[in-house]
């Protein structure tokens, strides 16, 4: 099988799991015991924070271990409420129309008034700084708190959050940045950013699954989600660490890390081949060019997802052709994959319901090769060719 759907996860590393095993066999303490056991389990916990907080630009008491950044995001919308029950009305926040679910999700269970409209979205998927300042902050002053993640998980779009962050900061509203898709591709500095939290997650860097961290930028005034044993993440996260999960997740960051500059190089390079080769591969089957249409950043820009629309083609379908021929992309976020809803994401960037349904995302990471990206170009023209019965 060819593996093109890393933005809804990655393969673990085998370095990641070397660094775990020790912590799933014989070092199996409770990081709460005083004993010899438990305190080994806890200076491995706290050296991956270290790592965690140097990866994102933090102080490690900043940093937060949770079981995702699902876990995260709610945990954020949950401070805000807690932040929120003296005011009158309630508070409002600002989201971007692009945000995951669990930020879409859990904003709407928490009954925020909410700031989430079409115009803040560009046709490239971005969101608008100016629209930011005209509806929600600055001239506006509407927003109490602003929720725009980094990277887009199903275009791959860019968000100015260095922009946004600034543009928080100097009106007095919090900021909080998904940056769960950015890691390992864009450098992540909170304090540049001047976020109040920010939001990664492992197993989108090669890390296990069921870990991912929440930086906050004043842990005194933060209020667990799950609460629990008071010494637990410093009783800002109840329950018994997942210590391995944990360790993984700070060597996969040491690693994203380190390989940063030559992970975008060789990705960006495979994205784009891909594109090019995808368009050569159609031609040569006789079939227009011009049925394929970008979602999204331009397949020239740095980062790991392309998102393509193909007349005439359902994305759904496409996905089911292309499996049964040996290679993996999805049609959208792996977390609606079972929705008949067609992508909100999409539809924000203007597209409409049929168009949304024809969009593929294809996602690349340091573990595809360039001759994997050749073939499945090919077979992904080869099923274009089948389902619209054009070429071949
Ligand atoms: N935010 C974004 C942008 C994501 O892509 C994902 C994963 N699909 C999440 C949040 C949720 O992450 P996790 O799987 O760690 O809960």
């Amino acid at each position: 099988m060819i593996y093109l759907d890393n933005a809804a996860t990655t393969a673990l590393d085998p370095r990641v799991f070397a660094e775990m095993m020790p912590y799933l066999t014989e070092e199996y303490g409770n990081p709460g015991s005083l004993h010899a056991y438990g305190r080994r389990a806890l200076d491995a916990i706290e050296e991956a924070r270290e790592k965690v907080a140097a990866f994102i630009n933090c102080d490690a008491r900043q940093v937060i271990f949770t079981s995702g950044a699902t876990e995260a995001n709610n945990a954020v919308m949950h401070n805000l409420s807690r932040l929120w029950r003296g005011y009158d009305g309630g508070g409002v926040i600002v989201i971007s129309e692009t945000e995951h679910d669990s930020i879409e999700n859990s904003s709407k269970q928490y009954g925020f008034c909410r700031v989430s409209d079409r115009h803040l979205t560009n046709d490239d998927g971005t969101t608008s700084l100016d629209a930011l300042k005209e509806i929600a902050i600055g001239d506006a002053g509407l927003a109490d708190a602003c929720s725009v993640q980094y990277v887009n998980n199903e275009t791959g779009a860019v968000n100015p959050v260095r922009e946004i962050g600034r543009l928080c900061r100097a009106n007095g509203v919090l900021f909080h940045s998904d940056c769960v898709q950015a890691a390992g591709f864009l450098p992540i500095n909170v304090e540049d950013m001047m976020c109040d939290f920010a939001t990664i997650s492992s197993h989108k860097i090669h890390g296990p699954k069921g870990v991912g961290a929440l930086y906050v930028r004043d842990p005194d005034g933060f209020h667990p989600l799950i609460t629990g044993g008071s010494e637990q993440e410093f009783g800002k996260r109840g329950g018994t660490e997942n210590v391995a999960a944990i360790v993984g997740f700070g060597k996969a960051v040491e690693l994203a890390s380190e390989e940063l500059d030559s992970s975008i190089k060789q990705i960006s390079m495979m994205k784009n081949m891909f594109y090019g080769e995808l368009l050569a591969a159609l031609a040569s089957s006789g079939m227009s060019r011009d049925i394929v249409h970008i979602n999204g950043p331009s397949p020239t820009s740095p980062g790991r997802i392309l998102n393509l629309r193909i007349d005439g083609v359902d994305g759904e379908t496409l996905v089911l052709a292309m499996d049964a021929a040996g290679v993996c992309i999805s049609a959208g976020s792996a977390c609606r994959s079972k929705s008949v809803q067609p992508s909100r994401v999409l539809l924000a960037m203007g597209l409409s319901p049929i168009e949304a349904r024809q969009s593929v995302r294809i996602s690349f990471s340091r573990d595809n090769t360039f001759s994997e990206t050749y073939d499945a170009c090919q077979i992904m023209a080869d099923c274009i060719g089948l389902l619209t019965g054009g070429g071949l």
